[in-house]
């Protein structure tokens, strides 16, 4: 992740088509905190938003939002929970993977709605977050199961 700490992005969701929300995405992973207030803003049970997700190589299985995203408003193209989205919406396009801790950079996701170095003073760094994401893996990592 240390090389793409410092790495300054803006996407431009205005002009984008709700890529990431409506691709059949698997690492969208919710720790059980944020499974709880997702369902307590949407008024939505778990069982109906949130999925099982199982690595084939480790046998690591992490609970996940199941997608095509069940909180995406068809009709604006907008997030339903957006104040309250997981994780792993807040950092896409980036990837963080719970095991290792590696970030990726997924720019195929915005496409040309990604803008690095912002041409603005807007953007944020994967490094505004890190405390936030270090919690969060830790919590994913505390609540995994393993199969087998
Ligand atoms: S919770 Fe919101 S931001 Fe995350 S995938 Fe669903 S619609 Fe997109």
């Amino acid at each position: 992740m240390r090389g793409l700490l410092g790495l300054k992005l803006r996407t431009d969701c205005e002009s984008c088509v709700s890529k990431c929300c409506s691709q059949p995405y698997d690492w969208v992973y919710l720790t059980s905190r944020e499974c709880a207030r997702l369902a307590a803003v949407s008024g939505v049970g778990e069982e109906e938003f949130v999925a099982e997700r199982e690595d084939a190589d480790t046998g690591h299985v992490f609970r996940a939002l199941n997608l095509p995203c069940r909180f995406l408003d068809a009709q604006t193209g907008r997030c339903k929970v957006y104040e309250s989205r997981p994780m792993a919406c807040r950092l896409f396009p980036f990837h963080v993977d719970p095991l290792t801790g590696d970030a990726t950079l997924y720019s195929p996701g915005c496409g040309e709605n990604l803008l690095f170095p912002p041409h603005d003073e807007e953007g944020w760094r994967l490094a505004d977050l890190r405390e936030e994401v270090r919690r969060w893996v830790g919590e994913l990592r505390d609540e995994l199961v393993v199969k087998g």
